[in-house]
């Protein structure tokens, strides 16, 4: 069960123009008989082809919020990016309020659990110069590129768990560790949280047991907040815990000088090619965050990230700081580490045999250096290298290449007209007639 994905495709609704491959960062779109498919062990879930598919064919496969009836005591954990789908005059007490009106028994902000790993960072992250600079564990998409793309990197990423998973440890272990049948809800921005429910990364089982995305429960919610009668004071996170909705939240929030922020996931490679290369120097903690601006550019936010950005800046301006650290720190039993290893993730398997994976590289390399090099997309990979590792691995042809298919044709022409040549001119019919 190591690949399991919340980003699908409706084929009904692919038309295959190919404008998701060129985006995809791990390569994992092809497109074929004019329909896309997601090579499943390449997928880092990170939405940039639900962004860019103009025909809305991918999408994300999320909890239907029925699921809540399968449990009898649900708590929901929003993500802070949810208060900036929300205008300046919904306060955050009034959106927990309106979340919990839609079926929770309870509310937990992810915001909270943010501040408790905000405290763990600053306290565990000794300055050991080998694993520095340390990159954040917070956007499971990046850890998954780190895996496929960056294996050399993983020793650097912070073994903390991400506040949405440290969050229902604390709600099933700390404030409500005697209720039976408990279900602790994520409302996420993105698809790479909800596969990192489905399939975790760095620890064996989520504790979270649903995930709504949040473009999906925003019309209704948005609709329970406008009905309010009573606010509850619900609000319990920091300005630092909520500012993690955004670029350069997380980082600031550590206090550390030489931090650094990277957002979108275009940037995070070349960023991260640059660290590999040896040429990024002088930075303690890197936060890379696959969606531009952070998570409130996430596949599944409703808003323009810029606009949410801005709310949430003013939004957490209006909180204490009091709360840093969060208010459960000293007495939580959850185990804020992770508890497995992240291992790193051959995207592309040639052979079993060692000797036979070599000689079908070279076979790449000659077949990559005998096509155009334009990477132009038409073949329906990304790049002429990707085509032939296809070709090698026998799911494509070479004269997928339209160049290779017209040069075939134009030869298949050539020879045509070669053997018309070499036949006896055809007989008038009166010659015929003799
Ligand atoms: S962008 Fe990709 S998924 Fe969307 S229609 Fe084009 S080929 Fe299909
Ligand atoms: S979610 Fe990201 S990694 Fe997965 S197929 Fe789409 S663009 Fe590629």
């Amino acid at each position: 069960m190591s690949n399991i994905h919340s980003v699908i495709l409706d084929e009904d609704k692919c038309m295959g123009c190919t404008n998701c491959i060129a985006h995809c960062p791990t390569e994992a779109i092809r497109v074929r008989h004019g329909k896309a498919s997601i090579i499943e062990g390449r997928c880092i879930d990170c939405g940039e082809c639900i962004r860019v598919c103009p025909h809305h064919a991918k999408r994300a496969q999320s909890d239907a919020i029925s699921l809540l009836e399968d449990f009898d005591f649900t708590i929901a954990v929003p993500a802070p990016t949810l208060y900036g789908q929300f205008k300046d005059h919904y306060s955050i007490d009034q959106i927990l309020t309106a979340l919990k009106s839609l079926g929770f028994d309870d509310v937990f902000e992810a915001a909270e659990a943010a501040d408790i790993v905000t405290n763990e960072l600053k306290k565990s992250l000794q300055k050991k110069e080998e694993q520095i600079p340390w990159i954040s564990s917070s956007c499971p998409a990046v850890i998954r590129l780190i895996q496929i793309r960056f294996p050399g990197l993983i020793d650097q990423i912070v073994r903390l768990e991400s506040p949405m998973e440290i969050a229902a440890r604390i709600i099933k272990n700390d404030i409500y560790p005697d209720k039976k049948n408990i279900g602790v809800f994520f409302i996420s921005p993105c698809p790479a949280k909800i596969t990192a429910v489905k399939n975790p990364l760095g620890s064996k089982s989520s504790s979270v047991d649903g995930v709504l995305a949040m473009n999906e429960i925003f019309i209704p919610l948005h609709a329970a907040a406008g009905r309010l009668e009573e606010v509850e004071a619900l609000s319990k996170a920091s300005s630092w815990g909520v500012s993690w909705a955004r670029s350069e939240g997380e980082s600031h929030s550590t206090e550390w000088s030489e931090t650094v922020a990277v957002d979108g996931i275009d940037n995070v490679l070349k960023f991260f090619e640059e660290l590999e290369n040896g040429k990024i120097k002088h930075v303690d903690f890197i936060e890379a965050m696959a969606c531009p601006g952070g998570c409130v550019g996430g596949a599944l936010t409703v808003e323009n990230p810029y606009i949410s950005k801005a709310r949430i800046i003013r939004k957490a301006g209006m909180l204490k700081e009091e709360n840093r650290g969060g208010r459960l720190i000293p007495n939580t039993h959850a185990v804020l580490g992770m508890d497995a290893e992240i291992q790193p993730k051959q995207a592309l398997k040639l052979d079993e045999d060692f000797k036979a994976a070599l000689e079908k590289m070279a076979m790449i390399e000659d077949i990559a250096d005998s096509l155009p090099g334009l990477d132009c997309g038409s073949c329906g990979a990304p790049t002429c290298r990707a085509l032939a590792e296809d070709i090698v691995t026998g799911t494509a042809k070479k004269n997928d290449c339209i160049f290779v298919l017209r040069d075939e044709i134009n030869h298949l022409t050539e020879n045509l007209a070669e053997l018309g040549s070499w036949m006896p001119p055809l007989l008038s019919d009166e010659e015929n007639n003799k």
